[in-house]
């Protein structure tokens, strides 16, 4: 089967997941892993599937449904800033490897 069958199964299991944890904020019993946040019953923007392990780490376990739980926005967000900016260290870190020259010295 093609690798785009693949992804919208994957997809399907997200909504899966999604829905179970949806089902967890609507019982009143969903907060955030990482803050603690209550998410009120109902709320169905403003909270975000996350990732206990990030996909970037583990991605074999993004559907994983242990290692996704409940996190607000304002959670996710950071999370995401803060893998952009480990991303950015890590290219910083390659361009000063190009500019350097094998003894060390800069060019
Ligand atoms: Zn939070």
């Amino acid at each position: 089967m093609s690798a785009g069958s693949e992804w919208s199964r994957q997809r399907r299991r997200r909504g899966t997941i999604r829905a179970q944890l949806q089902a967890q904020v609507d019982s009143g019993m969903g907060s955030c892993w990482r803050c603690g946040r209550w998410i009120p019953p109902g709320t169905t923007t403003g909270w975000h599937v996350g990732h206990i392990i990030g996909q970037a780490d583990s991605p074999e376990q993004t559907f994983d449904r242990s290692n996704v739980a409940v996190e607000c926005a304002k959670c996710n967000l950071r999370a995401a800033g803060r893998r952009t900016q480990a991303k950015r260290r890590a290219r910083k870190r390659r361009a000063s490897a190009w500019l350097s020259d094998p003894e060390g010295r800069f060019l």
